[in-house]
């Protein structure tokens, strides 16, 4: 008998027949000899919903609202799925983040997980019940609602996993798997069998939803057996685990794409020491997580920055800046949204040369200006202007050849 924990995300339990179609996957599981424990999102569309409640009463509401407006979605899933499955005759117990307590500190909107009390969940499992628990949700140790930041269900069953000790931990969503790249951009995109969680990660961080980078940190550091697959369907998914050495075969394995980032430039500041440490420590403090950072050579002693955030932070962002702007005696402070990430990441990267160069020309063949660059050992992401996104994944699909490797 195996512990099995089970995610299943918006779309999966978007109206009441597809949660009785979860509640039919799930009882299937426990029918196996299994222990099931799931958790759930809110139904597809409803966190969006509550944002715009929100940002019609006010344009930056207080965080610690919103949290508590937005754990609802969750809160609502929890209890349908859990009836549904009392109807079917199965014992079924629903868990808000508070009440297992899943802590977190109090970082409202982007909350980190610090601990997960097992207890009563296992006592419950053990006394034959499911267990279903609200992702995305936690409190911290005040007490007050948090939550995890979007697509944080994905961290909250990988950390639940974790804590207890689960034999595995299934993400179920609306693609039967991890692509080569997102399968709406181009029918091409194959499915890859088994992934690393380094390569995860970085495919995460760039921009590739289907799994929160969060939930694949967890996984890759409490070494959680992951596998993504289709609510939809019984295809197989794609697994995420340790690195082997048939990874690096291919120099990239995958392309993303992040059309949710946005650029802040800070034009004609002091090129000193201290600026860049004063402008980052502020934009930390209101943890706002900074993406990639060019500073240009300066010219007069003075110097332009630009970096790049989530679009959700962009407003906040500039408001940090502008109070720097006198200080900084920078000549102007303008913010683009407007851009896109796109990245190709492979493990194949530490032995194969040439990749970026082939990126970076594969790009200016289509007349797609480069106006970032960043590297990591597996990574190498381009900003570009968001309008040729998807010519930018696609004519690097073809060009990697992805579409062979799967
Ligand atoms: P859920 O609501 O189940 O959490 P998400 O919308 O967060 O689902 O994630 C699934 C989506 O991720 C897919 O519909 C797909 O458009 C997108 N996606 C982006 N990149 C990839 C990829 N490389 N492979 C699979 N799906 C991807
Ligand atoms: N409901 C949250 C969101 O839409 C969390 C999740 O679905 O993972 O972001
Ligand atoms: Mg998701």
């Amino acid at each position: 008998m195996a512990l099995i924990v089970q995610k299943y995300g918006g779309t999966s339990v978007g109206d009441l027949e597809r949660i009785a179609n979860v509640a039919r996957k799930v009882a299937a599981t426990k029918d196996r000899g299994d222990d099931v424990v799931v958790v759930v999102s809110a139904m597809a569309g409803e966190t969006d919903r509550l944002i715009g409640l929100a940002k019609k009463v006010s344009p930056l509401p207080n965080e610690r609202e919103m949290d508590v407006l937005l754990s609802t979605g969750e809160q609502v899933t929890i209890a349908l799925l859990a009836m549904t499955l009392e109807s079917m005759g199965y014992k079924a117990r629903s868990y808000c983040g508070w009440q297992i307590p899943l802590v977190t500190d109090p970082a409202y909107g982007a909350a980190r997980i610090t601990a997960i009390k097992k207890e009563a969940i296992l006592e419950d499992v053990k006394n034959g019940h499911i267990i279903v628990v609200a992702g995305f949700q936690g409190v911290d140790d005040k007490g007050s609602i948090t939550t995890l930041g979007r697509g944080g269900s994905d961290t909250s069953a990988v950390a639940v996993a974790a804590a207890l000790n689960a034999d595995l931990c299934e993400i179920f969503t609306d693609v039967d798997g991890v692509y080569t790249t997102d399968p709406n951009i181009t029918s091409k995109a194959c499915k890859i069998r088994k992934i690393a969680y380094e390569e995860m990660l970085e495919m995460a961080s760039a921009g590739a939803k289907v799994l929160y980078i969060r939930a694949v940190e967890f996984a890759m550091r409490y070494r959680v057996p992951v596998v993504v697959r289709s609510s939809f369907s019984d295809n197989d998914g794609t697994l995420v685990t340790e690195e082997s050495s048939d990874m690096e075969k291919e120099s990239v394995r995958a392309v993303t794409c992040n059309t949710k980032e946005a650029k802040i430039t800070i034009s004609g500041v002091e090129d000193k020491p201290g600026i860049a440490s004063r402008i980052f420590s502020s934009l930390a403090d209101a943890n706002i997580v900074v993406d990639m950072i060019i500073q240009n050579a300066s010219a007069d002693g003075k110097t332009d920055i630009s970096f790049t955030l989530p679009e959700s932070d962009l407003q906040k962002g500039l408001e940090i800046c502008g109070k720097f702007k006198e200080q900084l005696e920078a000549t102007q402070i303008s913010g683009a949204s407007d851009i896109a990430k796109v990245s190709i990441i492979g493990l194949g990267m530490r032995s194969h040369s040439g990749v970026a160069a082939k990126m970076f020309t594969a790009l200016s063949k289509e007349g797609i200006n480069i106006e970032m660059i960043s590297t990591s050992e597996i990574k190498i992401s381009c900003v570009i202007n968001q309008k040729y996104a998807e010519l930018a994944v696609r004519t690097l699909h073809d060009v990697f050849e992805l579409e062979k490797s799967c």
